[in-house]
């Protein structure tokens, strides 16, 4: 597998496809300073791209300031036609994105193609929700006026994005700003920076003008500390770990702007003893081990009814072993490696912490020859609610399964999580999944299915998972100021 993805990228690069550098106000620049994109899987050096600062970033949000009047007054018909060539293009170029992603992210090809599909998704959902996003007009309480709400563009916005879904997570957030009338700008995660600078060719293609769509790479602190301090800017998008949001919503106080944050989570899988074993373990693989396991919607804490316990264990575990370890761009892989090492780190610290108080290890031992990044798919069962697993997020490939009694009791347990993103339940009774449903803290409930995001769907968590939505037509409010008037007088 060693130099797998330095022969696609070259492929890649040849074609063109892989521009390398910033993109500000138009003009593809190249740094003075370097950054290095690595493999996960192998640790090799597979691109540089150039090292942007603030001064670029200050240039980024001139130019975006620049822009955002003529963009804000483009019929939103024709915002909507450039954001569907956008999708277009990244349809029509859907294997070499893919490819760039399951380079630098690491995730199998199959998933990265899916990634694409979804990213683009967005872009033609609010292609559309951009000509929906009206006001209303208010039933007077004074004789002789009319009371009007409009939804106008908030101004400049920034996201800064993470490195689990490089291309659909900047699609979501840009797809919504742009279709609100807002130009973004765009600080992708250090680890990939290529899918998203490859958007951005795609961008220029589909006709965004120059400032309306920029990205910058580079330190995460200095290039997101004028994004904060800038006026300017009224809105940001984050999506990352809790403690960079917290950070950030900070940072966005001195200015007072618009925040939404989607964070970590925690998810609770909850499966009753009244299901069919085969669908809760199905579901629970699809929930667990997608993207690796790193993702905020990841099953944290598989709960089993004490009945099915022992028969949920010996399935789920066999169903975890046929899962194939390997490099993403190689056909048959299930699981990739971790993107960053300090996610494998802080799986393995969670394996070790478990075990020795008590957990039961049931899948393989851990593999050094895949390499460092790498976690092997794990079952640890007999978790307890003591453990760092049962409170800390699981970014990999490791599945906490947790014995219940009741229904009180699980829900119960399932709500002292802080984080409050996503929940699953599993069970064959309409009145409990209504009442759980009704009663548990998560911003998002999957009751019998482990599948229920895309862009109709407001995507975002209660408690610390998060401020805002994402997708759905709130999602593009957090791009919009309302403006009430009152026409008196007449
Ligand atoms: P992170 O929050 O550090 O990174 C996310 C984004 O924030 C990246 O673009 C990064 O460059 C940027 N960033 C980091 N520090 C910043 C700062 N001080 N100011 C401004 N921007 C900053 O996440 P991580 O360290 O890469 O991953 C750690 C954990 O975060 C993971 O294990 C996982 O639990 C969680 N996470 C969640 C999601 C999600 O989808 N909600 C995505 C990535 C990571």
């Amino acid at each position: 597998m060693v130099g797998l993805a330095k022969r696609h990228l070259e492929n890649l690069r040849r074609r063109e496809f892989v521009a390398g550098d910033a993109l500000i106000d138009g003009r593809w620049i190249e740094g003075d300073h370097r950054d290095v994109v690595v493999d996960p899987a192998t640790g090799d050096m597979i691109a540089e791209v150039a090292r942007c600062g603030a001064a670029d970033m200050n240039l980024a949000i001139d130019a975006a300031e620049r822009s955002l009047a003529k963009w804000r007054e483009l019929l939103p018909e024709r915002r909507g036609e450039i954001l569907r060539s956008w999708a277009s293009l990244m349809l029509a170029y859907s294997e070499e994105l893919a490819v760039l992603v399951t380079c630098e992210q690491g995730k199998p090809l199959a998933e990265a193609r899916h990634e694409i599909g979804y990213g683009a998704s967005f872009l033609q959902w609010f292609a559309a929700e951009g000509e929906r996003a009206y006001g209303e007009t208010i039933p007077s309480h004074k004789p002789g006026s009319v009371l009007q709400v409009r939804m106008q563009p908030i101004g400049v916005a920034a996201a800064i994005t993470p490195w689990n879904f490089p291309v659909a997570m900047i699609a979501r957030k840009a797809g919504a700003a742009l279709a609100a009338g807002c130009p973004v700008v765009v600080k992708p995660a250090p680890e990939t920076p290529l899918s998203a600078l490859a958007l951005a060719r795609l961008a220029e293609e589909a006709g965004i003008p120059r400032g309306v769509f920029q990205v910058l790479v580079g330190d995460p602190i200095e290039l997101s500390a004028p994004l904060l301090r800038e006026p300017r800017v009224r809105a940001l998008s984050f999506t990352g770990s809790t403690e960079v949001g917290q950070l950030l919503l900070e940072g966005a106080a001195q200015t007072v702007k618009k925040v939404s944050l989607e964070l970590g989570g925690h998810a609770p899988f909850i499966v009753f003893d009244d299901v069919d074993l085969d669908k809760a373990v199905k579901g629970a693989m699809a929930a667990k081990f997608a993207t690796s396991g790193q993702d905020c919607l990841a099953a944290n804490r598989i709960y089993v009814q004490a009945g099915i316990y022992d028969a949920f264990i010996e399935k789920f575990a066999a169903a975890i072993t046929r899962l194939k370890v390997g490099h993403g761009l190689e056909a048959a892989t299930d699981i990739g490696p971790m993107t960053k090492s300090s996610v494998a780190a802080k799986c393995r610290a969670q394996i070790d912490d478990a075990a020795a108080k008590g957990a039961r290890v049931v899948s393989a031992k851990q593999d050094q020859s895949f390499g460092p990044n790498f976690i092997l798919p794990t079952l640890l069962s007999d978790v307890t609610d003591g453990m760092l697993i049962s409170s800390e997020e699981t970014f990999g490939p490791v599945a906490a399964v947790l014995p219940f009694d009741s229904e009180e009791e699980v829900l119960a347990r399932a709500n002292t999580s802080e984080m409050g993103l996503a929940a699953y339940v599993y069970t064959d009774s309409l009145r409990r999944a209504l009442r759980l449903s009704e009663n548990i803290e998560y911003g998002m409930v999957g009751v019998n299915t482990a599948s229920f995001t895309g862009p109709p769907i407001p995507f975002g968590g209660w408690k610390q998972s998060g401020l805002g939505r994402e997708g759905s037509r709130h999602g593009i409010q957090e791009y919009m100021e309302l403006k009430y008037v009152c026409f008196g007088d007449l």
